[in-house]
């Protein structure tokens, strides 16, 4: 571990374990965000999978480590918390996307260690086999589908004006994966349908991405995970249209309260992205509350349209105690 995250993590296992520190975080709540567990750990270390997935040894080491420190409770007692709490901070997990290894991966976990979770599904992807852009160019382009589907999805991507970036060839694995990230991260600009378009140029993986509709069931009821929607297309909803942006919560409303029992009351904007107008629809659609991506605690006040959450990525599931230390930074007044 460089020095500067030694401090960190040093500094933010100091907070956890001070009187000053407990007494900042009683009865706050803090609302972790990840979006995918692997089979692999080393897999997901990679630059750019590392903000994304977490691997199975690192997200279990997270969890025994979120047990030693927090009170581990689901999402809807951060935002309705009952008159008996405990001395202990709460941490409640939120997953994004509902990727299907959501129940391959994670869910074992989950229950070995008791601790719920919220996933936050959109909703065109339940069941079906429709791909995320960013998994699929991302994973092409690293040459997970072979040489002959990384070419040619490049040549799709320079026909349309968008070359590559030569850091893309270099030799090093690390500079290589963090110039795929840095790529991936400019193309979310681009139209929804361009993206479409250059993710069927991507080869098909054998099985689909995203759960189905059995496996959000079987989860939910475990009475461990509970399900709420992040959109139906995963659409920025502050790009869209009065119409479009009514009719995109309204569908993946519809489609969790088709699929699950007991959907949550907690809308999730994809990407994180929010504004008056976006959160007025989203309150007009009957969600009391929202999930953001900007950082902080959660006390009871503050926007319940614009939750703050923090984001949890392999480096952090790795070494729990740099979370402590971006609690404590967000904790503080
Ligand atoms: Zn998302």
């Amino acid at each position: 571990m460089a020095i500067k995250q030694l401090i960190k993590s040093t500094s933010g296992w100091l907070y956890l374990n001070s009187p000053v520190g407990r007494q900042q975080l009683q009865g706050a709540g803090v609302i972790l965000m990840l979006h995918r567990v692997l089979s692999n750990d080393r897999a997901a270390d990679l630059p750019h999978r590392n903000e994304l997935c977490v691997g199975p040894k690192a997200f279990e080491h997270l969890l025994v480590w979120l047990r030693k420190h927090f009170d581990c409770v689901p999402l809807m007692e951060i935002l309705q918390p009952n008159a008996l709490r405990s001395e202990r901070p709460r941490v409640a997990l939120t997953f994004d996307d509902g990727w299907r290894d959501n129940a391959v991966n994670a869910f074992a976990l989950l229950q070995k260690h008791q601790v719920p979770a919220s996933i936050f599904l959109s909703t065109d992807f339940i069941g079906s086999r429709q791909r995320f852009w960013w998994e699929s160019l991302g994973e092409t382009l690293w040459g997970s589908h072979g040489d002959k589907a990384r070419m040619h999805l490049i040549e799709c991507l320079h026909a349309r004006k968008h070359p590559l970036p030569v850091l893309l060839d270099d030799i090093d694995v690390e500079r290589r994966s963090l110039a795929l990230l840095h790529y991936l991260q400019g193309l979310k600009s681009l139209a929804p349908q361009e993206l479409e378009e250059l993710t069927d140029e991507c080869p098909k993986d054998s099985l689909p991405q995203a759960l189905d509709w059995h496996q959000v069931r079987a989860m939910e009821a475990s009475g461990l995970v509970r399900f709420g929607p992040h959109g139906a297309s995963h659409a920025i909803l502050t790009g869209l249209d009065d119409a479009r942006l009514s009719e995109e919560i309204r569908r993946s409303r519809d489609a969790l309260n088709n699929g699950c029992n007991r959907p949550l009351p907690v809308y999730c904007y994809p990407n994180g992205d929010n504004d008056d107008r976006v959160r007025q629809q989203v309150a007009d659609h009957d969600y009391p509350f929202a999930l953001g991506t900007g950082t902080g605690i959660y006390r009871g006040d503050g926007d319940p349209l614009n939750l703050p959450r923090f984001g949890v990525s392999q480096r952090t599931a790795r070494h729990p105690q740099l979370l402590s230390w971006r609690i404590y930074r967000g904790a503080r007044p």
